[in-house]
């Protein structure tokens, strides 16, 4: 397929600019990609993904590679980071049973390589080592309209329609919104370690287990087929807050846990020093359409990480987008691919930003929730404790079929109106 014109380029190599190439090609249509980086990867290191994902991946014909990779959990248990005692969980098998597909969690990197390597097979034409500096909608030599991608070498190259899956400091989002990626002042440090390395610790080598605490939390899962542990220390920076330019580094680190308890404690030295992750969202956009220009995945909607639904939402939609170009697809000729793209990417942008925006604002808030201090953790306490595991409500509109059509019922929110909610304790931390 190399030798051919693509019908799309994608702009982005990373989760959600792999996983559309292969849910467009799967449809028929000829895809090439180009990537910034000379290589294709992922840093960092696991991804949680929910049966809205593992759904898609089945429809893949994915799903036994990557549960091959990966690790289906029992539960997910949130505690509080405090005291570790249990506040709420999810039982993960009955998830699964709830909803056909498991809740899993995986090394990014074998996501990815299992999207690049489906990919490959389906004859994607992937470039690296090319960044995209602007985009315009062109009429092609064809006579059909299209859109046109600038790289940094000055080189071109147009197809009838441009997917950009170029992520949180997205080129071609600028040509739909002037805005800026807002910072939570929040950092997040990652550490994957052989199992081994944990044995003596007290951790869950079966649950993800979530400790929320006072403007902090730490997340810990087992890795590939459980050899290797995964733990993700969160918390919010007081030198971002005082503006410093320098902010989220080690020093902060281990100050913001002060406190915590024993599990986190033993946690701590295991994380990598080297690298953090600051974190940063975006306002939700409405409108990720421009001609023959589409948004795609952070491009479109960078989400703070707390729903654990970014790379989710961004496989979502690929999926979404292709199934709407096969309902679009007539016969392809000598003059192009046969698809009403605009119709294509209409229907697209009619489902999709909504359930982001929603994602997106959910997740603030439940960032707000998960880093209560004083009286009001105490009070998010007892709500969770008084949750039955058994009660989806607030899950439903995530975790269930992925819309095709804006018609889907308005979701739930969690809403906790905690200052209501007596507590017996005293409220110190
Ligand atoms: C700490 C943390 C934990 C998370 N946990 C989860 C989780 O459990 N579950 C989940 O679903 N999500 C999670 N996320 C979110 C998830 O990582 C992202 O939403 C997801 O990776 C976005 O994928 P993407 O392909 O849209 O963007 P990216 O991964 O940012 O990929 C963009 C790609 O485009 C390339 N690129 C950029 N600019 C250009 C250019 N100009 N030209 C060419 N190429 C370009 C980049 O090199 C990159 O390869 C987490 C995020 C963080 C920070």
């Amino acid at each position: 397929m190399t030798d051919q014109n693509p019908d799309v380029l994608i702009v982005g190599g990373g989760i959600g600019g792999l996983s559309a190439a292969v849910a467009l090609s799967r449809k028929g249509i000829r895809v090439r990609l180009y990537e910034r980086a000379t290589e294709f990867g992922e840093v960092g290191a696991g991804l949680q993904i929910a049966p809205n994902c593992t759904r898609i991946l089945a429809d893949y014909g994915l799903l036994d590679e990557v549960k091959s990779l990966g690790v289906l959990p029992k539960a997910m248990v949130m505690k509080d980071a405090v005291d570790s005692a249990e506040l709420t969980r999810l039982d993960l098998e009955d998830l699964e049973r709830k909803y056909g597909f498991p809740y899993m969690v995986i090394h990014r990197s074998d996501l990815h390589g299992t999207f690049l390597r489906a990919a490959q097979r389906l004859g994607v034409d992937l470039r690296t080592g090319m960044t995209a500096t602007g985009y315009d909608n062109v009429t092609l030599p064809s006579g059909l309209s299209g859109a046109r991608v600038t790289f940094a070498d000055g080189s071109t190259d147009q197809a009838e329609t441009v997917i950009a899956a170029d992520g949180l400091h997205s080129v071609a989002r600028g040509l739909l919104v002037d805005d800026e990626p807002v910072n939570s002042a929040y950092v997040a440090y990652r550490g994957a370690v052989p199992i081994d390395k944990v044995r003596e610790n007290d951790v869950s080598e079966t649950d993800v287990v979530v400790y929320i605490g006072p403007r902090c939390h730490f997340v810990q899962y087992p890795l590939r087929g459980g050899e290797m542990f995964n733990q993700v220390a969160v918390f919010e920076s007081p030198k971002a807050l005082a503006g410093e330019e320098e902010w989220g580094t080690p020093d902060e680190l281990d100050q913001a846990f002060d406190g915590t308890c024993t599990q986190i404690q033993q946690g701590l030295p295991l994380m990598w020093r080297d690298k953090w992750w600051r974190m940063f969202d975006r306002d939700p956009i409405m409108t990720w359409v421009t001609g023959r220009i589409a948004l795609l995945g952070d491009a479109a909607h960078p989400p703070l990480q707390y729903m654990a639904q970014g790379a989710i939402m961004a496989i979502e939609d690929g999926w979404v987008l292709a199934e709407h170009v096969a309902a679009q697809s007539a016969t392809r000729d000598e003059s192009g691919s046969g698809v009403d793209w605009d119709a294509a990417l209409a229907a697209y942008e009619a489902v999709r930003p909504e359930h982001c925006r929603r994602v997106l604002s959910t997740g603030r808030v439940w960032g707000e929730l998960w880093h209560l201090e004083g009286l009001a953790r105490l009070q998010r306490n007892k709500v969770l404790r008084d949750r039955d595991t058994y009660d989806y409500t607030y899950t439903e509109w995530i975790y269930g079929p992925t819309a095709l059509t804006s018609e889907q019922e308005p979701p739930l929110y969690p809403t906790f109106p905690l200052s209501s909610v007596e507590v017996d304790e005293p409220a110190e931390v």
